[in-house]
């Protein structure tokens, strides 16, 4: 069946300035996976958005504060005139035309609104449980839709009291997008947004005691954290790219021997580490969260103990027993679009027979 899709995007930043993270190449990537197959896909988003291949109905109003440094009590706070509000006020108007209405925004809101739609909403939850008041709406929204919660994976559900109950979705990428190096240069990368749950400082360390240069591409998100991160290591060689997109992004990381993934936080899934696997390019990640499920050691990469940059350096110097096409290989196998919109229909499916 020809599905009629919404997506609602995330309220942290438009899509394309990296402020969202992860979920701005996430929504781009499942629409893609979707109009393939035939369905129709609209997204709607704040305003300054662009996607590579899908439409945008831009929303104006502030942006909503990232949840990502909140503590577990912190209540839910929306701005005047918010861009999240805003956005669902429009979906509400507009829920007559399509199928399935599915949010991407780690926001309280949706979740709360979902029963008061005529449309079936379904959430699409980007991180592991961060604070009370999330974890309560969710469950909320599940006692009614017990259908309506993906996440990206196991480890990430784990976080939170209702982990059987969610759909795990993975992720999928184009991966025509990314060329494969057979023959990197000396040299590492890291990426992603710039903030200490990242723990970029693990990985500047790691490079500099294995005397190697290391890339680092993302937005920056927290410019003191990284002046303090570089002041901190004088003798690293850190050559910071700037945000990217995916066709630049990629021609850096594929040149590289490791992608290291130094998260503090039990990440949700790595968009990052599909992107590295997808050049050929090994994969260095600590032992927590979605890279560590991803990741099969001493195969496509290496898993680290948690926080060991010892063990960052360790690996770096066992990188020649990886070898780069098992990288591809993985890639193409689990995480193509094709993959994803199998998952993604599948989850579609079980949401509409709810309804
Ligand atoms: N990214 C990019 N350009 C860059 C560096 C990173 O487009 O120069 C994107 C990358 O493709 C990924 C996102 O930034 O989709 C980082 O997402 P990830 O899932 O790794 O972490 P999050 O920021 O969501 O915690």
């Amino acid at each position: 069946m020809i599905l009629r899709l919404l997506f609602v995007s995330t309220s942290v930043g438009p899509l394309g300035s990296g402020m969202g993270g992860g979920v701005e190449l996430t929504i781009n990537n499942l629409a893609h996976s979707l109009l393939l197959r035939g369905h129709q896909v609209q997204v709607v988003a704040p305003s300054g958005s662009k996607l590579f291949e899908v439409p945008v109905i831009n929303i104006e109003g502030q942006l909503q504060v990232s949840a990502q440094h909140q503590s577990r009590g912190t209540p839910i706070e929306l701005p005047g005139n918010s861009v999240l509000s805003n956005m669902w006020a429009y979906a509400h108007q507009v829920q007559a035309n399509f199928d399935l209405i599915v949010n991407f925004a780690y926001d309280w809101l949706p979740l709360y609104l979902t029963p008061f739609f005529r449309t079936p909403v379904a959430h699409l939850i980007s991180m592991g449980s961060l604070t009370d008041a999330m974890d309560q709406v969710i469950q909320r929204a599940l006692v009614q839709f017990p259908q309506c919660i993906a996440v990206h994976t196991y480890s990430q559900a784990q976080t939170f009291a209702f982990a059987e109950q969610c759909h795990i979705l993975g992720n999928g990428f184009d991966l025509s997008l990314y060329d494969f190096c057979a023959e990197p240069a000396a040299g590492l990368a890291w990426l992603g947004r710039i903030a200490p749950e990242k723990a970029l400082e693990d990985a500047v360390k790691a490079a500099e005691q294995s005397g190697l240069p290391l890339q680092v591409l993302g937005h920056l998100q927290d410019q003191d954290y990284f002046d303090q991160t570089l002041s901190q290591f004088p003798g690293a060689q850190v050559d910071y790219r700037g945000f990217l997109p995916t066709d630049q992004m990629q021609r850096i990381l594929r040149q590289c021997q490791a992608l290291l993934v130094t998260p503090r936080w039990v990440e949700a899934f790595g968009n990052v580490v599909i992107e590295a696997l997808a050049c050929g390019v090994p994969v260095i990640a600590y032992r927590r969260g979605g890279p560590a499920e991803i990741v099969r050691d001493g195969e496509t990469g290496w898993l680290v103990e948690p926080d060991s940059v010892e063990g960052l350096v360790d690996a770096i110097a066992n990188l020649s027993k990886i070898d780069r096409a098992a990288c591809r290989q993985q890639a193409e196998q689990d995480y193509s679009l094709t993959a994803l919109g199998d998952r993604a229909e599948q989850w579609f499916a079980k949401v509409l027979q709810q309804a």
